[in-house]
């Protein structure tokens, strides 16, 4: 069975901004509405992520860590979200098998909390733990017993990077969490809930420069909702080419949208320049298609000539007003 998790761990986990991604979704699934994340030497050593959500009984801590054993199923439809989003239920004994990991957790209605120590797979004895509500995932020695992978890990900087910048983009997407991260025992980067006020978020992940120099995009046409910044004149390079897409709230990539951005800008006026912006795409989701594969952040439109023009239009007409 360990075999298998580490197996399936090659699938889900190449490096450590996937565990961070893999235990911070978990945690947004379970209603959190702020997520610590404390890294020690870019996540090699030490990554835990607690979170205020639901928690977990302590009875069903070894569920969480069996294969295929989701609590995110409960109805035909959801099954069909399963065969999009490729597996599910894999995350926890895949990161647990590679690692040394416990899970500790507690729920508003428990009157203490539990833990579940896992070493390399092998599991202790559920055991009682003082614990707040919410859960604690803790990832130690990442790769310690897989030595072919852990010889792909680079330095912790790079890694750290890796995990900043996949946080940064969350932070981007999800306004209302309260996303702290810590680096080596040192509060390292805090991302403030916004209620009422996305673009402070902006403005938080992506320096105020970003925010001082871009353009308000709202535009609907054809049941399809585009929302967002894009950056505008007069435009420094300070600002880079940060480019943050995402279809229904969730992070792409997709070349032939970044692609309608390039040619707005080029139409409008920053002749070669690499477009900056964050952009909400927001459509019926019968009308996209999310790769097989979580991790590739791939989408496959349906009508994706209707969508590259909708998106060239509004942000030709948004740069074009700028102008004017
Ligand atoms: P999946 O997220 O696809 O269900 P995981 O292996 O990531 O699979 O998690 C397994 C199960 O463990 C989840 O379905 C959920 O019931 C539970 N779980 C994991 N993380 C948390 C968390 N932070 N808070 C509450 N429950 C959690
Ligand atoms: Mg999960």
């Amino acid at each position: 069975d360990t075999l298998i998790n580490q197996i399936a761990a090659g699938e889900v986990v190449e490096r450590p901004a996937s565990v961070v991604k893999e235990l911070v979704e978990n945690a947004l699934d379970a209603g959190a509405r702020r997520v610590d994340i404390d890294l020690e030497e870019g996540g090699i050593r030490l990554i835990r992520i607690r979170d205020d959500g639901c928690g977990i009984a302590a009875e069903e801590l070894p569920l969480a860590l069996s294969r295929h054993a989701t609590s995110k199923i409960a109805s035909l439809d959801d099954l069909e979200a399963v065969a999009t989003l490729g597996f599910r239920g894999e995350a926890l004994p895949s990161i647990a098998s590679i690692s040394r990991f416990s899970l500790s957790s507690r729920r508003a209605t428990d009157a203490h909390g539990a833990v579940l120590r896992v070493d390399g797979g092998k599991a202790a004895a559920v055991a009682p733990a003082a614990h707040a509500i919410g859960t604690t995932v803790e990832v130690r020695d990442l790769f310690y017993n897989v030595p072919a992978r852990r010889k792909f890990l680079r330095a912790p900087r790079t890694e750290l990077g890796h995990i900043e910048e996949w946080l940064r983009s969350l932070a981007l997407a999800r306004p209302r969490i309260d996303l702290r991260l810590a680096v080596d025992g040192k509060p390292a980067r805090r991302y403030r809930a916004e209620a009422d006020n996305p673009g402070a978020r902006v403005a938080e992940a992506l320096g105020p420069e970003f925010f001082g120099q871009s353009l308000r995009i709202e535009h609907s046409a054809s049941g399809l909702h585009l929302h967002g910044w894009i950056g505008a004149p007069p435009y420094s390079r300070a600002l880079g080419d940060q480019q943050y897409l995402y279809v229904n709230g969730r992070a792409v990539r997709d070349r032939h949208l970044g692609h309608a951005a390039k040619s707005a800008y080029k139409e409008v006026l920053f002749h070669g320049r690499q477009p900056a912006y964050v952009l909400f795409l927001e459509l019926d989701p019968l009308r996209v298609d999310v790769n097989v594969h979580p991790a590739k952040h791939e989408v496959r439109f349906r009508d994706a000539r209707l969508i590259y023009d909708f998106v060239l239009g509004a942000l030709r007409e948004a740069l074009a007003d700028s102008r004017a």
